[in-house]
């Protein structure tokens, strides 16, 4: 009771970076337009050898927002963008914007009734999409408010023939796509765009603060999809947080990697926006696929690297890494998931430049905390809040403020926090206390301002009265020499209520067993934390950006391999 609020971690921030810093109260999209305006022939992102200038991308974002706005796309109107990274997810996203209209980023993962429920739920009326998850909007669009579908293949933007970089693509017959087309409300992209007319855009005024960017569907891997609104203000905010972060990077020359999707809020904040604020260039690859993110990196010379953990250790593990000229690679940021002390050592290791990790969530658009890249990082800490950002933490009991290394519900108030869920008001009253979002993650701040996650509050395990955190078992186990990934979930149990399993993906050629693994445990756990099954996996399945679905490895009525 009574405790006061201090901001511990201010202490460490290098003098280049302010405690707090000016947020323009500018819409989103200005960044690109003031970009191309002043430096119109830099190069703003490259794709599989074809390059396309600030000037270029602004001047078809642009046309495309006119033709928007003549298909009858209004201010507050929502367009969703069912894209994989490719120059038309960049084009639609900031055509969108500057109609004034809201994005809703869609996988183009998704099958019928999530994108159904996404679409329904977000009230699109427009959306632009792959020609090959076509036959799958069309068949949900008449459930739908759906006006218009505009579709593109990633190759227009190629000088090449598709078959030789988009591995998706070699499965499917596109005459037969074309042919199908529903002339009457299904429009191509790139027709669109080149009989836009740029300078007969209805102007519209975007007041930053209020006005929505973005709606992002978050909840996938435990809720049901809530779309978060997040405002141009969210979004230019984090953006800035981070660029001032890094304030030693060599600003407006970098060559950022984007390989993380921009439909996820992460690969959009700090691939795509940052690189536009930043003037800097893009190198766009569609999917993370090893051998070609490993190629670019060379070729380009690729100088910031976000990504997720999974990501670096495939790249880690991958055996022909050697061959490859990693050196340039001077940042590389990790987030969505808890980043192995060991993997980021061995990835600097190759690299030469920085690993370092960072956590957020879809409601912070989505970045709170990050590690000093050029200065302290204690092991396991998932870093500082970023300026303008306030953390607390708060007991589970009493629903107070606890102090350092006491452990509790990460709370975060700053101006990268959404506005609330999308037509869900008591979702959105369940996910605050006044100002503060409850994140749903358990975490503590040491004497010193440092925080750390223990788990996610719903992926905690009660057995036998214990509290369990799974990330402490998980992280015990990944330091075993055999061992790939691993995955500790709760599964039910007649007499302790739960226990504890882990999935386990072994290294090729490793051939520890069951039992093994349980005497390596026993050296580091209490025993109740121990886990009680294992199973062993060819790969844990995982979302697009990486992050273990617990809820389907509980959800599986598999065979179990018990030992007890
Ligand atoms: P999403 O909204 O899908 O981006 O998921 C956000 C969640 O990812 C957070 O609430 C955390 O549970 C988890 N997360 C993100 N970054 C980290 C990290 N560095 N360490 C541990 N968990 C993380």
């Amino acid at each position: 009771m009574g405790m006061t609020f201090k901001r511990p971690w201010l202490a460490h921030y290098p003098k280049s970076i302010p405690g707090r810093i000016n947020i323009e109260e500018k819409a989103l999209h200005m960044y690109l337009q003031e970009a191309a305006e002043d430096e119109p022939e830099k190069v703003a992102l490259e794709f599989m050898g074809t390059e396309m200038t600030y000037e270029e991308v602004y001047h078809q974002s642009l046309a495309l927002c006119e033709r928007l706005q003549s298909l009858g796309i209004e201010q507050g109107d929502r367009v969703a963008i069912m894209l994989p990274n490719c120059p038309q997810a960049v084009i639609s996203y900031y055509g969108t914007l500057m109609a004034g209209a809201v994005v809703v980023q869609t996988n183009p993962l998704y099958v019928e009734r999530e994108l159904e429920n996404q679409i329904v739920d977000s009230g699109a009326k427009l959306i632009i999409c792959l020609d090959m998850v076509y036959p799958r909007v069309m068949n949900i669009f008449g459930h739908t408010n759906l006006e218009h579908v505009i579709v593109t293949k990633v190759e227009e933007y190629l000088p090449f023939p598709k078959s030789m970089i988009y591995p998706l693509m070699k499965k499917r017959n596109h005459q037969m796509l074309v042919n199908t087309y529903h002339t009457d409300h299904t429009h191509s992209l790139n027709t669109l765009i080149k009989n836009g007319h740029p300078t007969q855009v209805n102007s519209v005024s975007v007041d930053p603060k209020r006005d929505l960017a973005l709606l992002q569907y978050t909840g996938g891997t435990t809720r049901s999809a809530k779309g978060c609104m997040l405002t141009h203000r969210n979004l230019v905010s984090n953006t800035a947080q981070a660029l001032t972060w890094m304030y030693k990077i060599d600003h407006g020359n970098e060559v950022i990697l984007c390989a993380l999707p921009f439909f996820h809020v992460y690969g959009m904040t700090v691939g795509m926006n940052f690189s536009i604020m930043d003037r800097s260039k893009m190198v766009i690859v569609p999917r993370f696929e090893r051998e070609q993110v490993l190629k670019t990196i060379q070729k380009q010379k690729v100088s910031i690297f976000p990504g997720t953990p999974t990501m670096y250790i495939g790249i880690i593990n991958d055996p022909h890494v050697h061959k490859y000229d990693l050196s340039s690679v001077n940042v590389s940021i990790s987030g969505s998931a808890p980043l192995p002390f060991d993997v980021q050592m061995r990835f600097e290791q190759l690299t030469g430049g920085k690993l370092v990790e960072g956590y957020g969530l879809t409601e912070a658009s989505p970045v709170s905390h990050f590690n000093l890249v050029w200065g302290y990082r204690p092991k396991g800490s998932i870093g500082l809040p970023w300026p303008n950002t306030d953390v607390k933490v708060i007991s589970q009991e009493t629903g107070e403020m606890v102090g350092p290394g006491e452990i509790g519900e990460i709370a975060i108030c700053g101006p990268q926090i959404m506005r609330g869920y999308w037509r869900r008001r008591e979702e959105t009253r369940a996910s605050f206390q006044e100002e503060w979002l409850l994140t749903g993650d358990m975490g503590y701040m040491d004497e010193e301002g440092f925080f750390y996650i223990v788990d996610r509050k719903k992926d905690m395990i009660i057995a036998g009265g214990f509290n369990i955190y799974p990330r402490e078992i998980e992280e015990v186990l990944f330091k075993h020499d055999d061992v790939q990934e691993v995955a500790v979930v709760g599964v039910p149990d007649l007499y302790r209520g739960e226990t504890v399993k882990a999935f386990v993906v072994l290294k090729e050629g490793a051939t520890v067993n069951e039992r093994e693994l349980d005497i390596y445990c026993r050296k580091y756990l209490a025993a109740y934390k121990v886990p009680k099954m294992y199973e062993f996996r060819e790969e844990l399945p995982k979302t697009t950006v990486g992050k273990v679905l617990k809820r389907e490895l509980t959800n599986e009525k598999k065979p179990i391999v018990s030992r007890e």
